[in-house]
């Protein structure tokens, strides 16, 4: 761990986690916020529902509760319309954070449309590396990782060292299922992105996000035509390093 997080050793948080295992999201975001706010961030992309839900509980738990997205240049209009939803709703002001590379830049010096063709450069240039410099000095981030949501995720932890950014990680609805999830949503009024009931069941990018068909894997339409099924900000270091 590095100087900055000195106050729990990778065993005392997997001690954490296992605690917080079969417990409530708010459980774990009172232990979180009480613990790091100011330096935790919670990270909201306003294209899924498990964002939203973590929003109002976290609003709930400290108004003025940390929210960053990651601008990528190339998110719908309806995901800007609930930034705006979300800051009026909950008087805060989401922290944004855009890549270093207009979409015209990055297309003078990486080629057209480097989506098609280098996906995982492309997030790395408008996703992971704004998402370390939104973390530069942070100590924590919350995440809306589920474990149902994909293979990859399913042993997602409540409470982690992340090692790709060097905070630590809590992901309070790991155990949740997106029926749990939705039914936060409803019980509570909470805003969630319209393109959701249009059949678009992840949303990020433009370019990168259809809708799927019924039966199909929720985060199919993500990437569609690529082996690709994350952006890089929730892959284990030696994945992304492997040997
Ligand atoms: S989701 Fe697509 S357009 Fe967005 S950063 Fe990743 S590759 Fe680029």
């Amino acid at each position: 761990m590095t100087s900055r997080q000195v106050r729990f050793t990778t065993e005392e948080l997997g001690s954490l986690s296992r605690h917080f295992e079969g417990g409530q999201p708010q459980e774990v975001l009172r232990w979180a916020l009480g613990e790091f706010h100011p330096d935790i961030l919670l990270a909201c992309s306003f294209g899924g529902a498990s964002g939203m839900a973590l929003v109002d509980m976290a609003a709930q738990v400290r108004p003025d509760v940390r929210v960053f997205y990651l601008d990528t240049g190339f998110l719908f209009p309806e995901t800007y319309e609930l930034r705006d939803e979300v800051e009026r709703r909950y008087g805060i002001k989401v922290e944004a954070y855009e890549s270093r590379w207009s979409p015209e830049a990055q297309a003078r010096e990486f080629g057209e449309e480097l989506w098609s063709r280098d996906p995982d450069l492309c997030c790395q240039l408008r996703k992971v590396e704004p998402n370390q410099r939104a973390l530069e000095g942070a100590r924590a981030w919350i995440s809306g990782l589920r474990r149902d949501q994909a293979s990859t995720r399913a042993d997602t932890p409540v409470v982690q060292w992340d090692e790709s950014f060097g905070v630590v990680k809590v992901n309070p609805l790991a155990a949740w299922t997106e029926e749990q999830v939705w039914e936060y949503v409803r019980e509570h009024n909470v805003p969630y992105n319209p393109l959701v009931d249009r059949g678009y069941k992840s949303i990020g990018c433009t370019h990168c996000t259809r809708p799927v068909r019924a039966g199909e894997d929720p985060r199919a339409g993500r990437w569609s035509g690529f082996s690709k099924t994350e952006c890089g900000l929730h892959v284990p270091l030696a994945e992304k390093n492997p040997g």
